[in-house]
């Protein structure tokens, strides 16, 4: 390609709603173009990184087995009714209706539609495993589209099904994928972490997400340097460390507590630690048909998960209870307690509070807290325990002891075992050998393609531009002839793109007539990996001069070795990138 010819709409001023740096370099290298919020166009120098990527993944996935296919983005409502995901989509899913007044959806996902296909192509267990995908659209009305491509309302994912007899077949292929997303973003340069993950809307059990590591990642991991340890902070667990035990049982007494209604300050008050207390969250669990008033307790110096008190209620959406919502269950806001609560009100405990000895509570009345309290000794009632802490960079690891790390990750993958959640509602059987029916055991495996490009650039850019690894970089090498008006130097560099291309090089050659500070920047900042320099060195000693965009190298070469090095060095680097190396 010729720099001159080149669809590169590169940008001085980046506007202000890019905060982060790949958003800034991806508009500011002409990568992508906004269309309207959350909505971009890839131009044609970023989409031949999307293409390298894509390209990664499809070998990755042809190699376990995977068969690409496409499925429609625009998908009848009765498919999704029939799953029952309809109803409890919400807003992200983008509804509309055709000239006759049919609902239809723009597809955020595609198990509806792949399994209503295997449904009606497979009957014998002898047609599996099958493990379709797709490289496709989707389309999620996010309710705060940002970061660019990051978190884009439409994007390209590449999402793949796996379809099994039973759960161990559907361990082969969870297993296959784990290790095809550890390949595909190896390959792409990332430094990931594979991350045990909750399965969100989705459902089943059984997730990992993969997660680039970066200081601007929405996720954040909490894992440990003694061990394999590796979750969410979504999902991370740890075992209850209850404070108290080995005391004795004190009697309870009421006391004054005027104004304090945060843990701090009544600990302040009583004289306590905050892991003496217990809180109590009151929440409105709002489900499909109902909302529930659920009390949620924990010890006074955790934070709440909401995602596992979620998942853990099953309900759509959580809020707090308003003032009057807690008064009309005979309770003082600020002041909350368990003891003496109605018999009809739900109270969901963290798995450490009712092993607490001797712990302090709101009292339910106005400026009143109580103390030496004891679930054990039958002082309040609990409905159910779990896990609902928030675990936190210090805490204990659950599997080796030593303390736990906090990172941030951006998720560029995700892996779900769904069992037979979408087979059993839509009827996907098959028949196994003894002539038994059984539903069709499943996985989904989704990357976001334009995230991980994101994610790149994210982990390999500097102050002057994007730094790509060789194998996502949109070209590989630039020739930069310093000079224009010399011919001889513009014929040299001339035959060395001619020559880079015949042995399949990407190529570019800056043959604008522009300044060499011009060229040099936009070089810097479209990331070529090698940069191949012909100037004044050339002319007088015969040296071309090659610079390597990640180290900074420069590496003088004599113009009859020129092309070798240039493609020794990009084979050295394809190979830093190849798992198999
Ligand atoms: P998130 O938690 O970030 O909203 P998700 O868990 O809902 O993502 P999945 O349903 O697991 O996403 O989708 C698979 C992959 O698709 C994600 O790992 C991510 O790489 C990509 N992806 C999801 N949502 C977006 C989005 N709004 N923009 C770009 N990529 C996305
Ligand atoms: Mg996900």
């Amino acid at each position: 390609m010729r720099m001159s010819q080149l669809y590169a709409p590169t940008l001085r001023e980046v506007p202000a709603e890019a905060e982060i740096a790949s958003h800034q370099l991806m508009l500011r290298a002409g990568l992508i173009h906004k269309v309207a919020g959350g909505i971009y166009s890839y131009m044609p120098v970023g989409w031949r990184s999307m293409k390298k990527i894509i390209n990664i993944i499809r070998e990755e996935m042809d190699k376990k087995g995977g068969q690409e296919m496409c499925m429609p983005i625009v998908q009848p409502a009765e498919l999704w009714q029939e799953s029952g995901r309809w109803s409890v989509y919400g807003k992200e899913l983008m509804r509309m209706q055709d000239r006759h007044g049919r609902d239809f959806l723009l597809a955020p996902t595609h198990e509806e539609v792949i399994t209503s296909h295997l449904k009606n192509d497979v009957r014998s267990y002898r047609q599996l495993p099958l493990l379709p995908y797709q490289i496709q659209g989707k389309f999620r009305d996010e309710r705060r589209p940002r970061f660019g491509v990051i978190r884009s309302r439409e994007f390209l994912m590449k999402d793949l099904y796996s379809f099994d007899r039973d759960e161990a077949g559907l361990d082969i292929s969870y297993h296959k994928m784990h290790d095809a997303y550890t390949r595909v973003f190896s390959r792409c340069g990332l430094n990931f972490r594979p991350v045990v993950a909750d399965s969100g809307a989705i459902g089943g059990e059984g997730s990992h997400e993969f997660m680039a590591l970066s200081e601007v990642g929405e996720s954040e991991i909490i894992f440990c340097h003694g061990c394999d340890y590796a979750a969410t902070n979504e999902i991370a667990s740890v075992a209850p460390q209850p404070t108290g035990l080995g005391e004795d049982m004190l009697p309870i007494e009421n006391v004054e507590t005027p104004n304090c209604t945060s843990v701090d300050d009544v600990a302040r008050l009583l004289g306590v630690t905050n892991d003496r207390m217990v809180k109590t969250l009151c929440y409105i669990a709002i489900y499909e048909q109902e909302e529930k008033f659920v009390v949620a307790l924990l010890r006074g110096d955790r934070q709440m998960n909401e995602i596992k008190l979620l998942n853990h209620l099953g309900c759509l959406e959580l809020r707090f209870a308003t003032d009057d919502e807690v008064r009309a269950h005979q309770m003082a806001p600020g002041y909350c307690g368990p003891v003496g609560l109605a018999e009809d009100v739900y109270i969901v405990a963290d798995n450490e509070v009712p092993l607490m000895v001797n712990h302090e509570c709101g009292a339910g009345k106005k400026d009143h807290h109580l103390l030496h309290v004891n679930y054990q000794r039958g002082d309040y009632r609990i409905s159910e325990t779990a896990d609902l802490m928030l675990v936190e960079k210090g805490a204990i690891c659950p599997v080796c002891g030593k303390t736990l790390d906090s990172a941030r990750g951006i998720e560029v993958g995700q892996i779900f075992k769904l069992h037979t959640k979408y087979s059993a509602k839509l009827g996907a059987r098959y028949v196994d050998e003894n002539g038994a029916e059984h539903d069709m055991v499943m996985g989904c495996y989704g990357i976001g393609v334009g995230r991980t490009m994101a994610a790149v650039i994210e982990q390999h850019h500097d102050e002057f531009g994007i730094i790509w690894p060789i194998t996502v970089a949109p070209y590989e090498v630039i020739v930069v002839p310093v000079n224009d008006k010399d011919a001889w130097l513009v014929e040299q560099a001339e035959n060395l793109y001619q020559e880079l291309l015949c042995h399949k090089v990407e190529a570019v050659i800056d043959d604008r007539q522009e300044r060499p500070g011009v060229k040099f920047n936009d070089a810097d900042l479209l990331g070529f990996p090698i940069r191949v320099v012909m100037g004044k060195k050339l002319r007088d000693n015969g040296l071309a001069e090659i610079k390597l965009r990640e180290s900074g190298r420069v590496i003088e070469v004599p113009l009859a070795e020129l092309a070798a090095t240039v493609m020794e060095l990009r084979a050295a680097m394809f190979a830093g990138l190849d798992p198999d190396k």
